[in-house]
Parts: C-alpha cells; sequence; structure tokens
C-alpha cells in the first residue's frame, strides 16, 4: 500500500491493514523486550495518560497565548519533576520530546553561553566519558564541537575523576556525566566532578535521562544513592526522561536548568521574516500537546506513593538478577547498576548467539558489542521494568537453557573474507557493499539474525561502522517498488 486509496478506507480495513504490518513487531507490553519500552504494568493510569495524549494531540505548543492550556501543563511537569532533584530557588526547566532533544538543547545552551564568554575559541570542546550517550556526539556533531572521549575504569564503568581533571582545558564548553549511564546503569563521581567543574566555572551536565526519575525513588527506599543533582552546586544543567521511568507516552522529557541566565541561550526567536513571530523553548516549533498532557496525566495518575511502590519492584527485579546471572552461564554483572538496567557478559559463551536465541523464545536483550579501543568487552544490556518481576522466572529458565546450548557455539568469529581496514580509512562503496552483502543484507533486507551483524559492529573500527549503517539506512528507507 504506498500510494493514497482513491477513496477513504472503512475504518476496519485500516485497523487490520495495521494489524497486519505490525505482525512482525515485539510486543511493547508485558515484559518480552529488555530495552526500548516501558511498562508500568499499572493499565488504568496508561489509560489515564493515552486519553490526555488523544485529547491534546492536534493543540499546537508552538504558541502558548493561543493555548495557555499547554503553558500550564508544561509548567506543572516541570515542577512535578524538578522536585525531585532538590532544585534551587532559581531552578527552571523546559519540556521537550526527548532525550536526545534535551541533551541537543543543553549542548546548545552550554555552547552559546560559552562563545559569549570566550569569543575566540573558534571550535569548543565537550568532554564525554565513552559511556556518555549517543546523543552528546549526535549534538556535537550538529553544533560543531569536537568530542573528548574519556575511557572509564574497567571494574566500576564510571570515569575517573582525575580523567576528567586533566581533560578540562581553556576550551572545554561542557562536561557531561551520566546519572546513570545507559550501557551499564552505573553513576559517574558526579559529586567529585562537580567540585571539579565549579573550581573550574565549566558546564557540567548531568545525563539523569534514564536513571534520574528513579534514582530519586530508590533514594527515598534507602538506597545508597550518592548525590547527583542540583544539591551539587557545581551541576548546571540535568536531563531526566518521562517516557523512561516515569512511564509517560513517549515524546515526554524534562532538562533542568540551575537558573534562568543558563536556559537564556536554549531559546530562540525570529522577527526577521514575513510570517508570525517565532520564540522556541525547544528544536520543534509545531509540536503537539498530547505528549504533554499524557505526562502531566501520568505523573498525576500513578503518584508519589505509586512511584515508589514500581521503584520497590524494579529494585527487587534487579536484586534478583544481579544474585542469579552469576549463577548461570558464567555472566558476570559489569560494575554496580544503581538504577533500573544493568550489563553482563561472559568470558567464554558467545552473547551475540545467545541474544539472537533468546529471540527465538520470543525475548528482545539488547546486544552491546563493546569498544575493543576502549577495552570495553561485548555485553548484554537489560532493561527492567515493573512488569519484570512477573516475568523473571521465565526469562531466567529461558537464558540458562540457551546459556547451555551457548557452551557448544565457537566464539564469535569475525567475517571470513573481511578485509583487514587500516586505522583513520573510511570504506570504499564497493568494500562496503561487499560487506552488507555478505550478511545478506544487500538484497533480502534486514536479516533475521544479528550475530554476524554485532561480530562486525565490534571488529570494524567506527569509521567504517557508522558508514555502513548510514547506507544501511538509506537503504531500506525506501518505499516499496523503489528499487
Ligand atoms: C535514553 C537515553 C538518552 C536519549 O534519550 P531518547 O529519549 O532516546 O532520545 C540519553 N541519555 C541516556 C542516559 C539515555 O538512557
Amino acid at each position: 500500500m504506498n500510494a493514497i486509496p482513491p477513496r477513504g478506507l472503512h475504518p476496519d480495513e485500516i485497523r487490520q491493514a495495521l494489524d497486519h504490518i505490525c505482525a512482525r513487531d515485539l510486543r511493547a507490553k508485558g515484559g518480552d523486550v529488555w530495552a526500548y519500552v516501558y511498562d508500568s504494568g499499572l493499565p488504568e493510569a496508561e489509560a489515564v495518560a493515552e486519553q490526555a495524549l488523544l485529547r491534546f494531540q492536534r493543540l499546537n505548543g508552538l504558541d502558548f497565548t493561543v493555548f495557555p492550556s499547554l503553558l500550564q501543563l508544561e509548567n506543572d511537569v516541570v515542577g512535578m519533576v524538578a522536585q525531585l532533584f532538590h532544585p534551587g530557588p532559581e531552578t527552571v526547566g523546559t519540556f521537550t520530546s526527548g532525550g536526545t532533544e534535551s541533551i541537543l538543547l543543553a549542548v546548545k545552551a552550554a555552547r552559546d553561553r560559552f562563545l559569549v564568554r570566550h569569543p575566540n575559541v573558534l571550535v569548543p570542546e565537550i568532554i564525554l566519558p565513552v559511556t556518555a550517550h549517543a546523543a552528546f556526539h549526535k549534538a556535537a556533531h550538529l553544533l560543531g564541537l569536537r568530542p573528548v572521549v574519556l575511557p572509564v575504569n574497567h571494574e566500576t564503568f564510571a570515569v575517573p575523576t582525575q580523567a576528567v581533571a586533566d581533560a578540562i582545558t581553556d576550551r572545554t564548553a561542557m562536561v557531561a556525566v551520566s546519572a546513570v549511564n545507559y550501557s551499564h546503569g552505573v553513576l559517574d563521581p558526579v559529586a567529585e566532578i562537580a567540585s571539579l567543574t565549579l573550581e573550574r566555572d565549566v558546564w557540567l551536565h548531568v545525563d539523569a535521562c534514564i536513571g534520574g526519575f528513579l534514582l530519586h525513588y530508590l533514594e527515598r527506599l534507602g538506597e545508597p544513592i550518592p548525590p547527583f543533582d542540583f544539591r551539587l552546586p557545581g551541576v548546571s544543567s540535568l536531563s531526566v526522561d518521562l517516557h523512561k521511568y516515569a512511564f509517560a507516552p513517549k515524546g515526554a522529557s524534562v532538562l533542568l536548568y540551575r537558573d534562568a541566565e543558563l536556559r537564556r541561550h536554549q531559546i530562540f526567536a525570529c522577527t526577521r521574516w514575513s510570517g508570525y513571530p517565532v520564540l522556541n523553548t525547544t528544536l520543534q516549533s509545531t509540536k503537539s500537546g498530547g505528549p504533554l498532557a499524557g505526562a502531566w496525566a501520568m505523573l498525576n495518575a500513578v503518584g508519589d506513593e505509586g512511584y515508589l511502590g514500581l521503584a520497590r519492584s524494579i529494585l527487587q527485579s534487579r536484586r534478583r538478577l544481579e544474585n542469579t546471572l552469576p549463577t548461570i552461564g558464567d555472566f558476570r554483572v559489569l560494575g554496580q547498576p544503581l538504577a533500573g538496567l544493568l550489563a553482563f557478559s561472559s568470558p567464554t559463551l558467545n552473547l551475540f548467539w545467545l541474544a539472537d536465541a533468546m529471540r527465538d523464545r520470543g525475548w528482545y536483550v539488547q546486544v552491546q558489542p563493546g569498544r575493543p579501543e576502549y577495552g570495553l568487552d561485548p555485553s548484554l544490556h537489560l532493561t527492567i521494568t515493573p512488569v519484570s518481576e512477573r516475568r523473571l522466572d521465565d526469562f531466567l529458565k529461558d537464558l540458562d537453557d540457551v546459556a547451555r546450548l551457548a557452551r557448544s557455539v565457537p566464539a564469535f568469529a569475525p567475517l571470513d573474507a573481511l578485509p583487514a581496514p587500516q586505522p583513520g580509512t573510511r570504506p570504499t562503496k564497493e568494500q562496503a557493499d561487499a560487506i552488507l552483502a555478505q550478511l545478506g543484507i544487500l538484497e533480502g533486507g534486514l536479516p533475521e539474525r544479528m550475530a554476524d551483524v554485532n561480530a562486525l559492529l565490534r571488529v570494524l573500527p567506527p569509521e567504517w561502522t557508522e558508514q555502513m549503517l548510514i547506507d544501511l539506512a538509506n537503504r531500506v528507507f525506501r518505499w516499496e517498488g523503489r528499487g
């Protein structure tokens, strides 16, 4: 179906067509998928949020003078969220479409403020632990900053404070740390680094996109969570996603700033064209009111005690995984996960094969190919949600089964005929095509099994894999019939 039908279809036909299109998806709810999706296990609260989402879906957040409801909803949501992070009297925030947008805006604000104060620096730098989310690399790419990437400690998977201290120069526009990082669920030494950035007068962004909301509740449950928020005077900005551990419908994140002077550099206004005056706090201009209303409704529907209960369930599941994983398949949990996610590796088993085998049984576990140049081994990532608790027995049983089978599977082998790339080179079109063809991607679309792809992502340098992934996207996003 790639042409607009001559006459509109019956609603039933549309529903059936959509069902058909969804046939190959994994289920977004119910705990099969251990990444990307966040099921609160509270269907009533989620229904209320989805109704609010629909109700506000067609309102336009572009202009708060026309839809003041959206201004109020945003200030309510930012207020509710900010209060979890020890805001100062001047703390302000913005509702955005997701973690990536929050990070893009924070980096833009930091860059613009830096350039006002250091007009002679041509290329400002952003200091990133290798565990910082890819969104910071995207921001650096889009905004013209040079990423300075730091290795992490191989036991803790946190960035050493001394490495950050050594990397700060008079070109440093931002230091970014994670609370917690996505790959390992580990907290960087935010307090020590915040003392450093305060002393050196450098912007510190705390990426609490995935961890922040939960860390607040885990601390209240008595977990020893080191401070990572505005309690630390060196923290300039902090991002926290609501479409993760606040379980809001997708398209919901909050970016907080210590004060409005910092946020000024985020905001864009334009009165030099022929149309309406543009005043944008976010990257989008026209934007649906739906996700904002959905987040507002979810926070109110679950409530503080509700979130405490969800955090308790997640903590129990995480503890059970931490205790059980080492007893099957010689798995070891990496670092000290503090929030709702963890990574585990195995010195002997082929994890890429194992992830495919879990998928055959209906589970999605996320492969992290690792980065050999930073001493990071392959690992599997699990995002735990409140519904994980009731699926853990089944999950661990299947994991145990496939770990036994994996013993007779060879360790991953880079594809035979791989050209050994010279460091610093990029693949030619022929080289890239040859590899994609070998993986069966060139003609047939996406491969059924990902083990070879993941092995390749591990062994090839990023200059190669990034270009090949871009080619891949350029290939698969084509309408039917377009060769
Ligand atoms: C998810 C995540 C992001 C990016 O957020 P999106 O909502 O996927 O754009 C950034 N940082 C961390 C730590 C994350 O977990």
